[in-house]
């Protein structure tokens, strides 16, 4: 025997039934999942990044994208829901960005599919590397040097070899900057905002081409909790 079930608000026949309703009119009544319609988000015009959490990263689609899925996932499992097929659209502003969410849950045993739109507002902010850029800050030199007259094409070549790779790391590290180039007698001086892109950068380098880093470094004051700073000097010795 066939019994026919239907909504006990519109009257649909459907076996589809949450407590007597049928998935429309149980998403009229009922918020699934809460998920904030609008949200902040810190963005540093200058250089183009979001802050999440307490990472500045590039305001690109696939790290926004990254975002509101972290923003549903969340809301998802403080409620213990599934979150199935999730689909994230963008549709980028001057100043705000809207997302259109969809996915796919299981609410009482019935596949329901959710639509939700958030807005995230873009509140102008500045992030602390952009301020140490604009002030000239730095925590490291990178030395090239070679034996004897390099031609202008030899040094121009290794320049563009280490601001490339400063560029590459520059994706992770904000402050993987050069902020000035010296010209030093036996070559030339890059000075770099962070030691740490210095480090690996010149670790790159010097790896491709078969040399050895020279590394020093100097006490050049304390920072807010006490502790030594040092400036660090890389320094590469190229066979022209
Ligand atoms: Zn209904």
């Amino acid at each position: 025997m066939h019994l026919d079930r239907f909504c006990v608000k519109c009257g649909k026949e459907t076996n589809e039934l949450i407590r007597g309703l049928c998935v429309q009119c149980h998403l009229e009544k009922n918020t699934i999942l809460d998920v904030p319609s609008k949200a902040m988000l810190d963005y540093d015009y200058r250089s183009g990044r979001i802050k999440v959490g307490r990472e500045w990263i590039e305001k690109s689609s696939e790290n926004i994208e990254g975002l509101v899925k972290g923003l549903v996932l969340k809301a998802a499992s403080q409620k213990r829901m599934n979150v199935d097929g999730l689909m994230v659209l963008l549709e980028p502003h001057d100043d705000n960005i809207n997302a259109a969410v969809s996915f796919g849950t299981e609410v009482e045993g019935v596949m329901v599919k959710l639509e939700k739109k958030i807005n995230l507002i873009l509140r102008k902010a500045v992030s602390d590397a952009t301020t140490k850029l604009s002030s000239n800050y730095f925590e490291a030199t990178i030395q090239a040097r070679f034996p004897e007259n390099p031609t202008q094409k030899q040094q121009r070549e290794r320049l563009e070899e280490i601001l490339s790779a400063l560029k590459a790391e520059k994706k992770r590290n904000e402050l993987a900057e050069a902020v000035a180039v010296k010209k030093s007698r036996k070559g030339f001086d890059v000075v770099v905002a962070s030691y740490k892109a210095a480090d690996k950068v010149t670790r790159l380098i010097a790896k491709r081409n078969r040399l050895k880093v020279i590394y020093s470094n100097s006490l050049f004051g304390i920072d807010d909790s006490g502790r030594n700073k040092y400036r660090h000097t890389y320094c590469l010795k190229f066979s022209n």
